[in-house]
């Protein structure tokens, strides 16, 4: 399980903020010789996830008498136990000398840190916001510990962390693929997680990072264990994304940060007479790729529509020019509710997952790279013909690629469109999210 610290200057609101995580449910005590006051620790619950956590107030007091000096202990003791950090800030106060050297000892030190700014109900929180950003840790996240603000923000800084921190990931075994089943009201999800788990013969067990109540049901699928998140649940539990499901019109959004595959369910007696999507079913599936989860296209009620097979091909068609970011993008058609075609699902979603976390080796992508600027150069920007030289895939889960060059500011959209279709063909990587970054320089990796 996930274990936090929360860290940072004293009366920033540490306290609040652990009260607020693990409530009640406060368990452990610390009685080391050496701390006065006792530290306290307990399970945290935000929404779906559990976690432990231990709030550094306590040692405040048994520390070092110079300000440095009861860092230097109270950052150590975290960092000795921890797998992240919640650093937390005073947006309302700013960022104070005490703040930056905190943020400089955390830096060095390479563990997760998610900086939370305090505080954030004041008006007066707006500078100390933005200040934050200068501490190195990107975004702050802008919370209320004492009125329970932000909460949904802090939930999906989290849940990434929780997920690496997985058990199953951890002991070495295979990892549960988290599927989640989204789509707007009605399109059928309920009928559908109903007919998957009357068709498994579902499974239980101890899950990776997720509380037992997130998951709807476990199953293996061709050896790997499934764990369907419980949108639903997850709606009841957590206000964490009321926002975004305004955005989207769509249920179980929530659910994406836990996802690694992410089902976008559409109703079929939705399509307009050109069979072509709804803009907001469009639009949940980009707010999907957005988020980098692989994704399948499930559209459900086909017993209800005619002319299948020319429908299909219509609808193939409007994907692949609606969502070009999901060039290829597995489309299943199904009646979740007579149960057809629902056998085609779990080998999309299992394909899809694949590509998701695929990593292609570097000399392979560099002959790619070579044969792709042959083929069709880039073209000339300020000052020059643009150079890309070298590529690698910086990371997984969605595939991220970096490719170093000269003048790589000045290369047009169209140029990385033709590049990540041309990836995509190579290495067989249709329908996932793809990052391609451009910087400039030579090899990073090669010896000077
Ligand atoms: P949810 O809001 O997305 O969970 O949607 P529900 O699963 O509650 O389904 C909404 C309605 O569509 C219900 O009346 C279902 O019986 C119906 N429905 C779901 N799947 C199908 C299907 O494959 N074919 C048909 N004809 N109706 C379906």
């Amino acid at each position: 399980m996930l274990t936090l610290a929360i860290v940072g200057r004293p009366n920033v609101g540490k306290s609040t903020l652990f009260n607020r995580l693990a409530g009640k449910r406060l368990a452990l005590v610390d009685s080391r010789p050496g701390v006065t006051r006792d530290r306290r620790e307990g399970e945290g619950r935000l929404g779906p996830l559990s976690f432990r956590v231990f709030d550094t107030a306590g040692l405040e007091e048994g520390a070092p008498d110079s300000l440095a000096g009861r860092m230097a202990w109270q950052t150590d003791r975290a960092l000795a136990e921890a797998d992240a950090l919640l650093f937390m800030i005073d947006a309302r106060a700013g960022i104070t000398p005490a703040d930056r050297h905190f943020a400089r000892r955390l830096r060095r030190q390479g563990r997760p840190v998610v900086l939370v700014a305090n505080k954030a109900e004041a008006r007066a929180a707006d500078a100390g916001f933005w200040d934050a950003f200068q501490l190195g840790f990107g975004a702050p996240v802008p919370v209320s510990a004492e009125h329970g603000d932000g909460m949904g923000e802090l939930y999906a800084a989290l849940a990434p962390l929780a997920a690496k921190a997985a058990p199953g990931k951890r002991r070495g075994g295979r990892e549960a693929l988290r599927l989640a089943i989204v789509g707007r009201p009605n399109a059928g999800k309920s009928t559908l997680v109903n007919r998957l788990a009357g068709e498994q013969r579902t499974i239980t067990g101890p899950e990776p990072g997720l509380t037992r109540d997130a998951v709807a049901f476990r199953w293996r699928f061709h050896g790997r264990a499934i764990e369907l998140i419980d949108t639903a649940g997850i709606r009841r539990r957590a206000r964490v994304v009321e926002r975004l499901e305004k955005m989207a019109v769509a249920d179980g959004i929530g659910a994406l940060k836990l996802a690694h595959v992410v089902v976008v369910t559409i109703d079929a007696t939705t399509l307009d007479r050109f069979r072509s999507f709804d803009r907001q079913d469009l639009a949940i599936a980009d707010l999907v790729e957005r988020e980098g989860r692989a994704v399948v296209v499930a559209v459900n009620k086909w017993d209800l529509v005619e002319e299948r097979s020319e429908a299909r091909r219509a609808l193939e068609l409007d994907l692949a020019q609606a969502l070009p970011q999901l060039d290829g993008v597995g489309l299943v058609t199904l009646s979740a509710l007579a149960g057809r075609g629902v056998h085609r699902l779990m080998p999309a979603v299992a394909a899809s997952f694949e590509r998701w976390q695929k990593r292609i080796a570097t000399p392979a992508l560099n002959r790619w790279l070579e044969e792709a600027v042959g083929a069709h150069p880039p073209p000339f920007a300020r000052g020059g013909r643009v150079k890309l030289r070298y590529g690698v895939q910086t990371a997984a889960r969605p595939p991220t690629f970096t490719l170093f060059g000269s003048r790589v500011a000045g290369l047009p959209d169209s140029y990385r469109r033709y590049l990540v279709r041309r990836l995509r063909r190579a290495f067989d990587l249709p329908g996932v999210p793809l990052r391609l970054r451009f910087k400039a320089g030579r090899n990073p990796y090669a010896k000077a």
